[in-house]
This record gives structure tokens, C-alpha cells and sequence, in this order.
């Protein structure tokens, strides 16, 4: 029998590998090949920081193959020509992967699959990356959903997703694996090193997403209803980058939860606890789904009268806000955090994000973009949806009149000031009635915890009453330009 290809793509796993196994299922050898071809995701190719962890995560998969008598296959190229070529090499009778659910990834595979069956090969793709596929799901009308809460009620109203499929226990291997480039070709590490921190907080693939979840399950799951609101805490599990990667399923922490509250008998905050992490994995699910609906939103609002906001154009702004310089403490304190770990707690996007948008008043996309090469997790569908969202023209969005307010968010939600001292070491002996405004404290305050406005910590480079006042004149354009429509 002729081997298969299992074409990698974000699913640098042997558990709940549905295209793997059911390869070895159906008798197949197995041939693992991960074709590098960033361009094909245009305008979204991989970042700086997820191309990071993708690096990571294949260097792990690379060794588990190894252990399991098998060879990662490294190739460069454009992806159909590079599988008609390996078929040729090999003789394989066709290609298995997992689907994907951005446009640009969607058009390509649909292509691919048409083209290789048309020449009479095997063609298959499988689910893995969701908890349900984008097209089975509908609201009563039979369309796609746009608000959260229906789509969670029909969620919870549908069988629970099917249970992860068992790891391999070997992986049968053509004796002449084909030729392929090392892992380093790629590149996909930055020349410039600075990922030291990266490297401290993060194991990248499966054996790594395994151990934070458990370790989650185990000790802080039933927290996270008092604590996911609290960038000082430890509250929230950190899966983000092993779900966007593929290191782990949803399904897999989908049953993983569900099991372990089958256990816990007598709590009933501690079951709520986790329906509520789950219904956080949800929103996952549903941007997915309004990305996958509604293409265009990767580049547009979905509310396209938000296309009359008057945005600024302010490069100094913007620059401010990347090097976490705005002279807003908690603003700064997420921006440094993303810059330093490529990762920054979701209480802290929004307040970030809505201060890019709403007192900056610089396009969505502008944040979008930063996120997109700074998150290890920077996925195009939770990106898109948390910056439309925060910005008021998404689906389900916030109302365009909440505008965070960065200081009270700072002193109800850093409530101990760690999380702010931890990231701005410079303004660490404020006492917490000044933490999150510096610039109201007086000259002795100031000059006791050594800080210099405008020279150790900037000024504010706005002014939040003002700001938020022009941000309301800003959306009241964007309501007439409705009623005129
Ligand atoms: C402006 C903005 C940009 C964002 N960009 C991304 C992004 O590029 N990639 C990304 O994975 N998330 C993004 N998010 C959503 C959210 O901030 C992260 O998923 C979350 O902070 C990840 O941390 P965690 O794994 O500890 O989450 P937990 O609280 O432990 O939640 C578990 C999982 O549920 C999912 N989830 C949780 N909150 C959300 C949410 N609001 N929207 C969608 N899924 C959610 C994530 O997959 C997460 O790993 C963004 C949010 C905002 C406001």
C-alpha cells in the first residue's frame, strides 16, 4: 500500500490528530511533512512572535517523531507544487491535514483539495481545530450568528464535540522518508535576540501545552470566575499560544473540563468556575465563526459605518503606545508585557487597545497589526474580533460610549499594584494612590519614590477627559453617517 502524506500545518501534535490518525487507521505509512509557505497567508502571514513559538513547537514535534521511529520532512515552496512533488518522490497516494478556518488558508485548501483529486489522488481534511465546524452552525433563521450569548446557548444546547482521538502509539514509517531542509533553514528565529523573556515563560509544544493545562485543571481552574479579571494573579490558564499553534485541541480541554467537574461533587461555585472558563473558550469558537462568515472583517468593520470614524493619523502616538510610553501606567505595563513575553492578560487588551482607539483615536488596524507581530498567540480571528470589538464595530461589540477610564481600570483591577510595579520598575515606590497618575502626586511624593516626570516616566501623552470627549464627537459622526445611509 502507498504511504500517505500527513501535510502539518498548525498542529504540531500526536494527540487528537484526526488526519494522523486516521492515516495509521486506515493501514497507511505515514510521511510527515510541514511545508514552509508564510506568503500563501498573505496579508496575514505568521509575526516575529509566532513564528517564535512556531519554531519551538516543531522542534518538538520533530523529537517525538524521532521517538516514535519517524522524521519530520521540512520543505520550502508553494504548497500544491510542493505536494504533487513529494507524491512524486514517494509514491504516496495522497494527503491528509487538519482544516484551517482563515480566508486565505480556506481559498488555498479548497484549491488544493480540488486539484489533487482531480489527478486522482486522496485528498482529505479533517476537524481539529474547533470545537465544531463553522458551517454546522446556525442560528434559527439557518444564519450565521452575531452575538455571543446565542451562540453560547446553542452551543451548550448541541452534544458535547467528540472525545480526543488517543496519541499514536507508533507511527508506521516509509523506510526512505524523503529529503528535506533542518529545521534552522526556516529562519523562523529572530536575527536580533529578543526573546530572552519568551524563552523563560514559555515551552512551546505538545509536552509543554499538556503540562499548563493539567497543571491549570489541577490547581486554579476553580478560581477563575473570583480571579480572571486580575493581571496581579495568576488567574487565567495561559493556553492561548498552544491553541492558536495546535498544540493542544479544544476538544481536548473541552473533555479534559467536563471530566474533571464530573469529580467535583460538592462545589457548586467550583463547577460555575468552570463553565465559565469554557464559555471563554467559546468566544474562541465564535470568532472563528464570524471570521470564517464574514471574510472581509480580517481588513474591514463588520459594522461598516464605522468606516466614518475620524481617525488620526499620529505616528508619535502610536510609537508611544508600542514602547509602553504613554505616561498611562497600566497602559504601559500591558505594552511592555506583550514586548517582553509576547503575551498580555485580555483585562489589559482591552484597556490597551481601547486606549489606542478611543483616546488615540488611531485606527483599529493599526493595533491590530502590533498585536499581530507581537502575541505568540496572534491569531487572525480572536485579534480581529477583540480589536472590532473594543473599538465598537464588531460583532456583539462594546458600545462605542464605554470608554475605559486607564486610571480607575489600573486601581480596581491591579488592585494590589504588582502587576503595574512589575512592568514599571521606574515608578515602583508610588504609593498606590498615585500608581496609576503619577502626574497628580506632589513634588515630596514624587521625589521620595525617585521619580522625575518627563525624564524617568513621561507625562501623559494625552489627556483622558479631553480625549474621551473627542472619541463621543467621533462616534457621533459615525450615527449620522448611519441615518444618512
Ligand atoms: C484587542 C484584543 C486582541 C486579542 N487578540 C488575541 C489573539 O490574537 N489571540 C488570542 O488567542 N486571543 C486574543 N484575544 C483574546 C484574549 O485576550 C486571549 O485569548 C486571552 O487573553 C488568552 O489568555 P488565556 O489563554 O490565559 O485565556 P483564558 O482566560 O484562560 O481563556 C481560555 C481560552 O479561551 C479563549 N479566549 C479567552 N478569552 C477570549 C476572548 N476574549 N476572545 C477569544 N477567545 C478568548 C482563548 O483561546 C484562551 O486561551 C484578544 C483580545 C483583545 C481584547
Amino acid at each position: 500500500m502507498n504511504p500517505i502524506i500527513w501535510w502539518i500545518r498548525r498542529d504540531a501534535r500526536l494527540a487528537d490528530n484526526a488526519a494522523l490518525y486516521e492515516a495509521i487507521k486506515a493501514g497507511y505509512q505515514v510521511i510527515p511533512l510541514y511545508i514552509h509557505a508564510p506568503g500563501e497567508e498573505a496579508p496575514w502571514e505568521p509575526g516575529a512572535a509566532a513564528r517564535w513559538w512556531q519554531h519551538f513547537s516543531l522542534h518538538h514535534l520533530k523529537e517525538r517523531l524521532e521517538d516514535h521511529g519517524s522524521r519530520l520532512v521540512i520543505r520550502r515552496g508553494e504548497s500544491l507544487e510542493t505536494l504533487r512533488r513529494v507524491i512524486g518522490e514517494t509514491g504516496a497516494a495522497g494527503v491528509h491535514w487538519n482544516r484551517l478556518y482563515e480566508p486565505a488558508i480556506v481559498k488555498r485548501d479548497t484549491e488544493i483539495k480540488r486539484s489533487l483529486r482531480e489527478e486522482g489522488y486522496i485528498a482529505r481534511s479533517f476537524s481539529g481545530a474547533l470545537l465544531h465546524e463553522p458551517t454546522n452552525i446556525t442560528n434559527k433563521s439557518g444564519k450565521p450568528f452575531q452575538v455571543y450569548t446565542p451562540f453560547w446557548k446553542h452551543l451548550q444546547s448541541l452534544d458535547d464535540p467528540p472525545r480526543p482521538l488517543p496519541e499514536p502509539s507508533s507511527i508506521p514509517t516509509p523506510g526512505d522518508l524523503p529529503s528535506g531542509l533542518a529545521l534552522d533553514d526556516l529562519k523562523l528565529l529572530p536575527r536580533i535576540k529578543w526573546d530572552g523573556e519568551m524563552r523563560k515563560v514559555w515551552v512551546p509544544g505538545e509536552g509543554g501545552a499538556t503540562q499548563a493545562f493539567n497543571g491549570f485543571l489541577r490547581e486554579r481552574i476553580t478560581l477563575y470566575n473570583d480571579e480572571r479579571n486580575r493581571p496581579d494573579r495568576n488567574g487565567v490558564s495561559r493556553l492561548s499560544p498552544f491553541l492558536h499553534h495546535g498544540d493542544l485541541t479544544p476538544r481536548q480541554l473541552w473533555h479534559g473540563v467536563r471530566d474533571a467537574m464530573d469529580a467535583i461533587h460538592n462545589s457548586r461555585d467550583s463547577r460555575a468556575s468552570c463553565w465559565s472558563w469554557l464559555r471563554q473558550v467559546a468566544w474562541r469558537e465564535f470568532s472563528h465563526h464570524l471570521l470564517f462568515h464574514f471574510p472581509h472583517t480580517q481588513n474591514e468593520p463588520l459594522r461598516h459605518e464605522f468606516s466614518a470614524f475620524p481617525w488620526r493619523k499620529d505616528d508619535g502616538a502610536l510609537k508611544a503606545w508600542q514602547a509602553g510610553k504613554t505616561g498611562y501606567p497600566i497602559v504601559d505595563a500591558g505594552m511592555r508585557e506583550l514586548w517582553a513575553t509576547g503575551w498580555m492578560h485580555n483585562r489589559v487588551r482591552m484597556i490597551t487597545a481601547s486606549f489606542l482607539v478611543k483616546h488615540l483615536r488611531i485606527h483599529w488596524l493599526e493595533g491590530a497589526r502590533w498585536f499581530w507581530d507581537t502575541l505568540v498567540d496572534a491569531s487572525l480571528a480572536n485579534n480581529t474580533m477583540g480589536w472590532q470589538w473594543t473599538s465598537g464595530c464588531g460583532a456583539d461589540a462594546a458600545p462605542y460610549f464605554r470608554i475605559f477610564n486607564p486610571i480607575t481600570q489600573g486601581e480596581k483591577f491591579d488592585e494590589t499594584g504588582d502587576y503595574t510595579r512589575h512592568w514599571i520598575p521606574e515608578i515602583t515606590l508610588l504609593p498606590n494612590r498615585f500608581l496609576w497618575k503619577p502626574w497628580e502626586s506632589s513634588e515630596d511624593v514624587l521625589e521620595k519614590a525617585g521619580v522625575r516626570l518627563g525624564e524617568t516616566y513621561p507625562y501623559p501623552i494625552v489627556d483622558h477627559f479631553t480625549e474621551r470627549e473627542n472619541a463621543l464627537a467621533g462616534y457621533e459622526e459615525v450615527k449620522s453617517h448611519k441615518k444618512g445611509n
